[in-house]
């Protein structure tokens, strides 16, 4: 299951919980989220979404702090993106 991390405002969709709130059902696929679903938080297209454990834009920083949905995150996404910011650090921006 895979999360996705909104570059407006760091909202995370967790595939594995959905969002009930939009009547998106736990366990709903990324390409399965209707096309026209924007961000609840900051009204975001789903384009501007990004893999979390692939995202740049949290690796950079991010807005700084993330919202609470994001907030059980620790552990081995954390690790992730350290990993991914010491990379890019190292090997600059592309
Ligand atoms: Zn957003």
């Amino acid at each position: 299951m895979a999360k996705m991390v909104c570059v407006g405002c760091g909202f995370v969709y967790d595939e594995e919980q959905g969002r009930k709130e939009e009547n998106i059902a736990a366990g709903t696929k990324w390409d399965n989220v209707p096309e026209d679903w924007c961000c609840p938080v900051s009204g975001d297209p789903k384009e501007l979404f990004e893999p979390l454990e692939n995202s740049v834009w949290l690796a950079r920083g991010g807005v700084g702090s993330i919202h609470s949905e994001a907030s059980e995150l620790q552990g081995e996404t954390k690790k992730i993106m350290e990993d991914r910011a010491k990379k890019i650090k190292e090997t600059g921006s592309s």
